[in-house]
């Protein structure tokens, strides 16, 4: 039954990360807000989830793929277009065959200004493309590595009044804080536990550091943090580049991290880890999630995968405590990979054939 409160005045309507947190975030005096409303993502209690896991625990998935464009990306995106854009730049780019690209594009669209996207050749999953596409940024296709391209737009951005914003831009760091303040604000404290995929290891820096502000400004504590790679390309578990990083999970296929120094800090200060998932492992959580009502792509099962793996060796007592799952990108990103085995049963279109087909 809905409750028989008074009615009270609404609140206002919710206007953007920067708009809710930008006082927190350290971005330039000349940064011009840029929102598509992204953010403000539900955590979703997951308890049958939790059970299979071997129960006796709370644990919470963030749906990060309801955002605007469809992953997390879009919380850097709206500081770093945001901060360009009041500086005057007309033209940005970025070196990416996924989720960074469509959230760039769109933003940049949003703001009126030219979106430029490098792709790396081969493998280039045409429905991750679609989004930068329509959006309108121009696409390049690179003769070389995802490593190329990314030096190429490093180079030209050093050169020319064109933004870089990959995450080695910080105001995208910034910008992905608010998940972690966002978390505090829904719970009223930080979890026990946070997991998560790392690939380029942008956001799980930008989420310790999140946490770590939060606690100094309202004493929120701090979670301890579960990164997890993919088995093929997990090079902050080796200890080493991986030169030809293989996976399903292709948000996560990274073999030279760029944020990989402080992904280890943060494992390391947190008293948490980093761990790899295989993509058995990985695809298993997609599908288990999915029975949740959660549809992600596959690298967004990653830190979940990594979780029940760890709690099933022993490795992670979750007795008791509170533990938060990232989910990073929504399922539509990749459909592929879970229509490619697709056989419907065909019927003709009589009821004595449906009976037959679905009430055996
Ligand atoms: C970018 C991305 C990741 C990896 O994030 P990093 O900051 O590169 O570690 C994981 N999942 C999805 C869906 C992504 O788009």
């Amino acid at each position: 039954m809905l409750s028989q409160t008074s009615p009270q005045t609404p609140p206002p309507p919710y206007q953007g990360l920067l708009a809710r947190y930008g006082s927190l975030l350290e971005l330039p005096p000349h940064t011009t807000p840029i929102t598509l409303l992204e953010g403000n993502t539900p955590l979703i209690p997951v308890p049958r989830l939790a059970a299979d896991m071997g129960g006796g625990f709370e644990l919470f998935v963030k749906f990060e793929g309801l955002n605007p464009t469809g992953s997390f990306k879009d919380r850097g995106m709206t500081a770093a277009i945001s901060e360009a854009v009041g500086k005057g730049v007309k033209t940005v780019i970025c070196a990416s065959t996924g989720n960074t690209a469509a959230s760039a594009a769109a933003y940049a669209a949003r703001a009126g200004v030219r979106a430029i996207v490098l792709i790396p050749e081969g493998k280039v999953a045409a429905g991750k493309l679609a989004g930068a596409v329509a959006y309108g940024a121009q696409v390049v296709q690179v003769q070389g590595s995802f490593d190329d391209a990314l030096s190429l737009v490093v180079a030209i951005s050093q050169k020319h009044p064109i933004a870089l914003v990959n995450s080695l831009n910080p105001y995208r760091l910034e910008g992905q804080k608010t998940g972690a303040f966002e978390i505090c604000d829904v719970l009223g404290s930080a979890p026990d536990w946070l997991c998560l995929p790392v690939g380029n290891a942008g956001n799980i820096s930008a989420y310790w550091m999140g946490f770590k502000q939060y606690d100094e400004l309202k004493n929120t504590g701090l979670p301890r943090v579960l990164g997890v790679q993919a088995a093929g390309a997990a090079p902050l578990v080796l200890g080493h580049p991986v030169e030809k990083p293989e996976t399903v999970a292709t948000a996560i296929r990274i073999g030279r991290p760029a944020r990989g120094e402080q992904a280890l800090q943060a494992a390391e200060e947190s008293h948490g880890q980093i761990i790899a998932a295989t993509d058995a492992q990985i695809l298993a959580m997609q599908k288990r999630l999915a029975a949740e009502g959660v549809w992600v792509e596959p690298a967004s099962a990653a830190g979940l995968a990594g979780l029940a793996e760890h709690i099933r060796t022993g490795a992670l007592n979750p007795t008791g405590k509170r533990i938060v799952a990232i989910v990073t990108g929504h399922g539509l990103k990749d459909p592929d990979i879970v229509t490619r085995d697709l056989r419907p049963t065909v019927l003709p279109a009589e009821l004595g054939a449906l009976e037959e087909t679905i009430l055996r």
